[in-house]
């Protein structure tokens, strides 16, 4: 089942649809402003570079661009990072979690 994520055109916000069938854009809107005026985020293999150097160079208060969430590895990264800042401890929970949103088991187990 093909997930594809979506950016706003009005607001920037990413959101992930599952998609039916060739043509769903027609009944995508933005989760926030609820702008149907949203731009398909394509999935790509941009940058090889382990975890730790991309948690080390995220910066979550800086503005993100569409590359960003091109990569999937992405995912749960600014959780991390705020946990990180906050001295948290997530556990191998979380960790296990991300895996599956990363990987797309976590939304085919919601379905
Ligand atoms: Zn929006």
């Amino acid at each position: 089942m093909p997930i594809y994520e979506y950016q706003c055109e009005e607001c920037g916000t990413i959101s992930a649809h599952v998609v039916l069938g060739a043509q769903p854009s027609a009944e995508l809107s933005c989760p926030s402003c609820g702008s149907p005026e949203l731009r398909r985020v394509l999935s790509s293999f941009a940058v090889v570079e382990s975890e730790a150097s991309r948690l080390a160079n995220f910066d979550p208060s800086r503005p993100r661009d569409e590359s960003f969430y091109r990569d999937s590895r992405n995912v749960g990264l600014w959780a991390k990072k705020r946990a990180q800042q906050m001295g948290i401890d997530l556990g191998p929970k979380f960790e296990e979690t991300v895996e599956k949103a990363r990987s797309g088991k976590l939304i085919k187990e919601m379905l």
